[in-house]
């Protein structure tokens, strides 16, 4: 391997250390202490650890954990009308809608009850046009995890040309927005592209967020690059990605590793977002 590891465990704890500096200069201060309401609907396994998670994390940094838990079969009223009690409530600064929601549910028309200055997740209509605006506002977790990485890894991105490959709201294109937030020239990949190795070839920084495991290789890196491998796979040898990290890290630059790049910084920049909330209400 001849490419640098990006370290995202470390930065990630770099970043909640920060945050947990935040918020005891913001106590200390008068202050009261950022309050996390994560919302849970439904039993789903998965779901249940990332939220624990969350719980973990945000109480390890000073916040309140405001958790709240509704039943599977909770009725689109009854799960919207808590929505609006935590919007309305000054002692929550964050309200987390933990995705996906039972079938039965509009995930969508939920979201939209979360006031844009409480949307921790970043993932409202209200914050994707600000984002889309190049306006202030609540950035969606994983991308705005990414950029920290890139720049704690003092990764250029004025002028750079950056290939983003996906296009979901989730990663996609918010992260192709935050990279024009930040003066990259930016090339957006998806399911209908022609000649996809050839288009990451020419990236300076690549990022790839297309839940293929192994979609890009080396022939798909630039000599040097930098490599961020947004996908999460779990095989039977353990996590991977979506980059083939093997061979690309035989000709990036730098490169994230799956697990310890790009995962724990989602988390990190959530708490990260629940302080900036905090603070601006
Ligand atoms: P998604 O909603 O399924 O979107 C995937 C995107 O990739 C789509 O835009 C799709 O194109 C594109 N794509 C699919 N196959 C492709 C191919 N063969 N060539 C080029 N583009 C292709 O997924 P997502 O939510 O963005 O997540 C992507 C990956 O990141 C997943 O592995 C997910 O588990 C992981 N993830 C990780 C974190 C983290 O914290 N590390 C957070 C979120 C997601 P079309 O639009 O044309 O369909």
């Amino acid at each position: 391997m001849t490419a640098q590891l990006i370290d995202g465990t470390a930065t990630a704890r770099q970043v909640r250390q920060d945050v947990a500096k935040g918020v005891a200069e913001l106590v200390a201060a008068g202050g009261a202490p950022p309050g996390l309401a994560t919302v849970l609907i439904g039993d789903d396994p998965a779901s249940e650890v990332y939220v624990r998670n969350k719980r973990r994390v945000c109480v390890a940094a000073g916040m309140r954990d405001l958790h709240q838990h509704l039943p599977a079969d909770v009725s689109q009223e009854e799960a919207a009308s808590l929505l609006d009690e935590l919007a309305a409530d000054p002692g929550v600064s964050g309200i987390l809608l933990q995705l996906p929601t039972p079938a039965h549910l509009d995930a969508s028309a939920l979201l939209a009850r979360i006031p844009a200055g409480k949307d921790v997740d970043g993932l409202t209509t209200a914050n994707a046009g600000l984002l889309a605006q190049g306006r202030p506002g609540l950035r969606p977790c994983t991308p705005s995890g990414v950029i920290t990485l890139l720049d704690r890894y003092d990764v250029p991105l004025a002028g750079a040309h950056a290939v983003v490959v996906g296009r979901s709201v989730l990663v996609g294109r918010p992260m192709a927005q935050l990279l024009i937030e930040r003066n990259a020239t930016v090339t957006v990949c998806h399911s209908r592209t022609r000649g996809l190795a050839g288009e990451c070839r020419r990236a300076d920084v690549l990022v790839v967020a297309a839940g293929v495991p192994a979609l890009i290789g080396a022939s798909g890196v630039k000599p040097g690059a930098t490599v961020i491998d947004v996908g999460i796979h779990r095989g039977e040898h353990g996590l991977r990605g979506d980059i083939d990290f093997d061979t690309a890290a035989q000709v990036a630059g730098l490169i994230t590793p799956v697990p310890g790049g790009v995962g724990p910084m989602t988390i990190a920049m959530l708490l990260a977002n629940t302080l900036t909330a905090a603070t601006t209400q």
